[in-house]
């Protein structure tokens, strides 16, 4: 069950935005697991994470037979794969993962993302974007 697990998050992607998630929550002191099919990600996060695997997470069986489905949480952080993106969302929320957060590259992906079953639906870019706007303009206090 998710309670099993409820400081744990799983991080699928370990690209720019997925490393930076599981990087921050392992600081936090969160037991993280790290899913990448790149097995150069998944060696260069070995001793920063929990636990790293190289795995597809499109594949619901994959992702139960590593037990994603005890954590309560999961992050996406594949980007510019719409397919792999949305495949991996529709199978963690098969397998009852029920806190989805997952990357959008834009907002066409994102309203998909939505509909796939992302409980959270976040744009990088979009959010850092509006973030410089403020801090250029010496608005920040209230955007930290
Ligand atoms: P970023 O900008 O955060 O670096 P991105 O938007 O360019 O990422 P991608 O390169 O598509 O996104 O994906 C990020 C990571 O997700 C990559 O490290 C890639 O290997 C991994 N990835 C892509 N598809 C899958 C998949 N099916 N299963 C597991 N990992 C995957």
């Amino acid at each position: 069950s998710s309670s099993q697990r409820a400081d744990s998050v799983v991080v699928i992607g370990l690209g720019r935005f997925g490393g930076a998630v599981a990087d921050s929550l392992a600081r936090l002191g969160h037991d993280v697991l790290g899913i990448d099919e790149n097995p150069d990600l998944v060696q260069t996060w070995a001793d920063t994470l929990t636990h790293v695997v190289q795995a597809d997470a499109t594949n619901a069986d994959v992702l139960r037979r590593l037990g994603v489905g005890e954590f309560g949480r999961a992050v996406v952080g594949i980007g510019s794969d719409v397919e792999a993106s949305v495949l991996t969302v529709l199978a963690l929320e098969e397998i009852g993962v029920t806190d989805i957060w997952a990357k959008a590259i834009s907002t066409k992906h994102g309203r998909i993302l939505e509909r796939t079953g992302a409980h959270h639906v976040v744009y990088p870019e979009a959010a850092m974007g509006e973030r410089v706007a403020h801090l250029v303009t010496g608005k920040m206090i209230d955007f930290i």
